[in-house]
């Protein structure tokens, strides 16, 4: 099964070999999505797969250092209002989940294709795109 899951890093946590340990110790395939983190703490948005055992495993595991986890259950939301058709965050998009129709200046997103990485939220102006947790 896989998992997308946001992380939240303290000072203390941030130093850890958190990414290691869930392959190395709790047999996980990690995906990181989207990673903001220094010594100061910090976020990730990280993709687990494995066996569900292993991913509770795992999920526990970060728990217990301290590192603060939420699921990401919906994915990621446009507000279709807030949208401008800027086409700042289509060229940006790994997975070309965001589309410009170049006759009509549209943007298009495409929820399916999307992999909750993140990256459009900050690059977008009007802050239309967000992830939902
Ligand atoms: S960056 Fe934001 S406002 Fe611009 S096209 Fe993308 S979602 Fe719309
Ligand atoms: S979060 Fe944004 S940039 Fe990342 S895949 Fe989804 S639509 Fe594309």
């Amino acid at each position: 099964m896989k998992t997308k899951v946001v992380l939240t890093f303290s000072p203390e946590a941030s130093n850890q070999p958190i990414t290691h340990n869930l392959i190395a110790k709790h047999h996980l395939l990690v995906n990181i999505l989207r990673a903001e983190i220094d010594e100061v703490g910090g976020k990730m948005v990280l993709e687990l797969s494995g066996k569900a055992d292993d991913i509770r495993g795992g999920i526990d595991y970060l728990k217990a250092n301290g590192v603060g986890v939420r699921p990401i259950k919906e994915g990621v939301r446009r507000d279709d209002e807030a949208c401008t058709h800027c086409g700042m965050c289509v060229s940006i998009c790994p997975t070309k989940a965001l589309t410009m129709d170049l006759k009509t200046g549209k943007v298009s997103f495409n929820e399916d294709k999307c992999v909750a990485c993140g990256v459009c939220i900050d690059a977008c102006p009007p802050r239309a795109m967000e992830i939902l947790i």
